[in-house]
């Protein structure tokens, strides 16, 4: 049965997207069969793993919105294993689209229960705001992986983010855990990084994964490329850790 997995955080430019895509390849990438929610109307995992927005003629938001079947919707991508169900900027209606519709919150899930049971992981690329999308995410998830970029006021608004996974969980989805807390984008060349580092594990102690994605340039290049680092280029420090991340999910189980 597959594991389905949000990857959340309402700040922006957290390393959401990037680990979405190259999580979701590098899983892929070691045998799992792996499906890529894009539900951040930017579409960034969509271009991410190759799928060129322009071209998509039904989204995810034709899922959400018109009741399309998810299996209509997902298309392959360059990567075997890997599929994608891609956002377009159609989506940001959604938002306000759904509040007056009825069972708003739980679309994706029952959308998703659907193609459940074809995947070993789902994951799930969150808008970065708590808004209904990500509502929707949490909802259909088994878990929630929280990306935490290595940087000053690294713990800002993780209050706020925690509260809305309690209110899931109370509401939603009781059954909704906290997979874990990814560091990203460290810079080891400062002590600021080693800081924050252990103002994180103090605060989410075992809950943070000991794979630490560094800041590698390899990283922010492929997705002008449409590839994830696994593809576009495996001998990289990027595709490394993005490996070992996969390997201590599925150990996680
Ligand atoms: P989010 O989805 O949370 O907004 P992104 O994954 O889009 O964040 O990352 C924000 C920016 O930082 C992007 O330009 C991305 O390419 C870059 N980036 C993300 N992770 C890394 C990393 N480990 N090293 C270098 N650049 C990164
Ligand atoms: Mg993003």
């Amino acid at each position: 049965m597959g594991q389905i997995l949000a990857i959340a955080n309402q700040k922006g430019g957290v390393g959401k997207t990037t680990t979405s895509v190259n999580l979701g390849a590098c899983l892929a990438y070691i045998g799992k069969k792996v499906l890529l929610v894009d539900v951040d109307p930017q579409g960034n995992a969509t271009s991410g793993v190759g799928v060129e927005k322009a071209y998509v003629e039904q989204c995810i938001y034709d899922v959400l919105v018109d009741d399309i079947e998810a299996d209509e919707v997902i298309k392959e991508t360059k990567v075997e294993n890997l599929f994608v169900i891609p956002a377009t900027i159609q989506l940001a209606g959604a938002e306000i689209e759904l509040v007056p519709t009825i069972s708003r919150e739980v679309r994706l899930k029952r959308a998703l229960e659907e193609v459940k049971d074809r995947f070993d992981y789902i994951i799930i690329d969150c808008p970065p705001s708590l808004g209904l999308l990500t509502l929707n995410a949490l909802t259909a998830s088994d878990a929630v992986l929280i990306p935490v970029q290595c940087e000053y006021y690294a713990l800002e608004g993780l209050s706020q983010l925690l509260n809305t996974v309690r209110l899931v969980q109370k509401h939603l989805n009781h059954d909704l855990k906290i997979e874990g807390v990814l560091l990203t984008m460290l810079d080891a060349r400062t002590n600021l990084g080693i800081q924050v580092i252990e103002e994180v594990k103090k605060y989410f102690q075992d809950k943070v994964y000991k794979t630490i994605i560094p800041r590698n340039v390899r990283l922010s290049e492929a997705p002008s490329h449409g590839e994830p680092i696994i593809i576009y280029d495996p001998k990289s420090r990027g595709a490394e850790v993005y490996l070992d991340l996969a390997k201590e999910v599925v150990s996680n189980g």
